[in-house]
């Protein structure tokens, strides 16, 4: 296995998070170094950087199969030349974030909860990223100037309880500027939740220290979401990430993007669902691939998305069952799509098909409407 031998030949600083920003492949020569690339391959790799940027972390590079081109963890990581091509409904914003912000790098859309973008930064470019990182664009954090509107919106705003701190990846910041951020929010008395959306456990699990979990345990209740994809990113050191986060008291979601030629099939989505839930990761939100500019190609069918989650509901334990949403393109919020269970409903009973296709009754209670 390639992880295996490129373990065995680690450079003494691979585990240090800082390290590993350090050298992040950005070039298609470094590119070569880890993966073979056929001239075609270098070529289109080439183009595509053109348009959008590239960065892999040592450690994530080193889960790929160097010989396979349809390898998850590579189709996830390196460029194609799909991400070029243009298509008809692609969206610069589809989920009309600017319309949303009353205050730049804040996303207002729920009643009680705001999104709040810490960074542009990410420590591996995902291809299939909402926000995609064209070249040129700037690698910047928030302001402090723009920090302290953010916190004014927020004070102001006493509906608000629910703080998610997104970006880019808010875990590539110092632990330093991240409690500033969270110290901040704390310091608001009506924000109760405090969350943090990375991708840090799948993509740079050394990030994930002491020093950062003991910060974070000062301002409970938090709670962490991250974003696997495939059984494959489930590693000894994703483990390790992630039993530390829940062992530190901060509940873990899993948000996870359903991807062509990557995790579409039921199979492996069993598998990276009950893997989950074995390092007590709680899988939250499977989403279908949305319409950000040159992702097309990892787009599925809604149906796709629909059926994996039927044929996994009663098969496998509850809580390993995202729910499927749909963020509407536009600005509508997650929709979740879901199979359809009922047959007939009505005042009398409900008629319902279970997880193997059979038919049962609940009969209604008489008086209850005419009680309400
Ligand atoms: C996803 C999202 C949230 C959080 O939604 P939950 O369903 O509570 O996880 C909040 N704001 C915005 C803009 C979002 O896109
Ligand atoms: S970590 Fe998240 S924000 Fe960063 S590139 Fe990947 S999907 Fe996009």
């Amino acid at each position: 296995m390639n992880a295996v031998q490129v373990s065995a030949a680690k450079p003494p600083n691979w585990d240090d998070w800082k390290w590993q920003c350090a050298h992040r492949i950005t070039t298609v020569a470094a590119l070569s170094k880890v993966i073979h690339m056929t001239q075609q391959d270098t070529q289109n790799i080439s183009k595509c950087l053109e348009q959008f940027r590239m960065s892999i972390t040592p450690y994530y590079a080193s889960l790929i199969d160097p010989d396979d081109p349809k390898d998850p963890i590579r189709l996830q990581a390196v460029p194609s030349i799909e991400e070029t091509y243009d298509c008809e409904n692609d969206m610069a914003d589809p989920l009309a974030e600017e319309g949303c912000s009353p205050v730049p790098n804040l996303v207002h859309r729920y009643p009680d909860r705001v999104l709040l973008l810490a960074t542009y930064r990410c420590s591996m470019y995902c291809r299939h990223c909402t926000r995609r990182r064209a070249v040129g664009e700037e690698d910047r954090f928030i302001t402090e100037k723009n920090l302290q509107s953010i916190f004014a919106y927020i004070r102001f705003h006493t509906e608000i309880r629910d703080v998610l701190i997104s970006g880019g990846d808010p875990l590539v910041m110092s632990t330093e500027k991240l409690e500033h951020i969270i110290a901040g929010l704390r310091a608001i008395p009506h924000v109760d939740i405090i969350r943090i959306g990375t991708r840090v456990p799948v993509v740079l699990p050394m990030r994930i220290t002491e020093e950062l979990l003991s910060m974070l345990k000062k301002y409970q209740p938090i709670w962490i979401n991250t974003h696997f994809n495939h059984p494959k990113e489930i590693t000894p050191e994703s483990e390790r990430a992630c039993t530390a986060i829940v062992d530190t008291g901060i509940p873990l979601g899993c948000q996870t993007v359903l991807l062509r030629g990557i995790n579409d099939r039921v199979d492996i989505m069993k598998e990276l669902m009950t893997k989950l839930v074995h390092m007590r990761v709680r899988p939250y939100y499977l989403y279908q691939c949305d319409l950000s500019r040159g992702i097309s190609h990892f787009r599925t069918d809604v149906d796709t998305g629909i059926d994996i989650i039927h044929k996994l509901t009663g098969n496998i334990s509850g809580f390993a069952i995202p729910k499927f949403v749909i963020d509407a393109p536009g600005g509508g919020g997650k929709i979740p799509v879901d199979y359809n269970y009922v047959i007939s409903k009505n005042d009398k009973e409900v008629v319902m098909e279970n997880y193997v296709g059979e038919l049962y009754t609940y009969p209604q209670p008489a008086l209850y409407r005419s009680l309400k």
